[in-house]
């Protein structure tokens, strides 16, 4: 009996559909090959921000905004642009209480940071408790979990919490995201040298510049930050 089910089991873990087109068989990140290659991978993106860049050709440049004033963070590392289909996986993830879809999403993430630098922690963008009790689950959470699993590194869901449930950061502009997140986050404990932030999408980066100052003033010197999609500036509400 045992032997039957683990066979079907297997049948269907080897044979399984890509979740976007439902007509190919999937690689181990549930796409297939053809949607893999279009999907909104960003190839050509600042070294330190990510943001993505409109020179033609792959180049090794820092964006003038980064030139100007560095970040708090030390680089941000994100596989895709935040569009179609990637920008509908991560919404239902979020908001449709679909979960399952951050499986995709966290397999796609690992594969793209096989060859980056890797930390000696990973944790998650944290929610403040009333925000996780209205959601059930923290996808920055459960994405950086899966991640740390595919890549043998520590994860923690305590170093870093959110003691102010502030608003909405999509419901204000830059000046006033930055304001409405100062002091909300605290560090439990002394950070490794070194620490990777997981979380779904990045805009302005406003979350993750503060997060990096919390973890740099607590000790840490190397922060990076890791997410499926960044929003290119043009695409900024605000
Ligand atoms: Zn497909
Ligand atoms: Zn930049």
């Amino acid at each position: 009996m045992f032997t039957k089910t683990k066979n079907n089991w297997l049948f269907y873990s080897q044979n399984r559909l890509c979740i976007l087109c439902g007509l190919h068989p999937a690689s181990a990140t549930q796409v297939c090959n053809a949607c893999l290659d279009d999907l909104p991978w960003i190839v050509n993106a600042c070294l330190c921000c990510a943001n993505p860049l409109t020179t033609g050709k792959q180049s090794q440049v820092i964006c003038p905004t980064c030139q100007k004033k560095r970040p708090p963070f030390t680089q941000v590392i994100a596989p895709f642009e935040y569009r179609f289909p990637i920008d509908q996986l991560i919404q239902l993830a979020k908001f449709n209480g679909q979960a399952h879809y951050l499986n995709p999403l966290a397999e796609l993430l690992s594969e793209h940071l096989r060859d980056k630098p890797l930390p000696e922690l990973i944790i998650p963008v944290p929610l403040h408790r009333k925000r996780l009790q209205e959601r059930q689950y923290n996808q920055a959470a459960l994405l950086a979990k899966r991640v740390a699993h595919n890549l043998g590194i520590p994860f923690s869901n305590r170093l870093l919490i959110k003691e102010t449930n502030t608003r909405h950061q999509a419901e204000l502009d830059r000046q006033a995201r930055s304001k409405n997140l100062r002091n909300s986050f605290h560090c439990t404990s002394s950070p490794p040298a070194s620490v990777a932030v997981v979380d779904d999408v990045m805009t302005t980066g406003t979350t993750a510049a503060e997060i990096s100052k919390v973890l740099k003033a607590a000790g840490c010197q190397q922060v990076y930050i890791w997410i499926i999609a960044r929003t290119p500036k043009e695409l900024h509400l605000f």
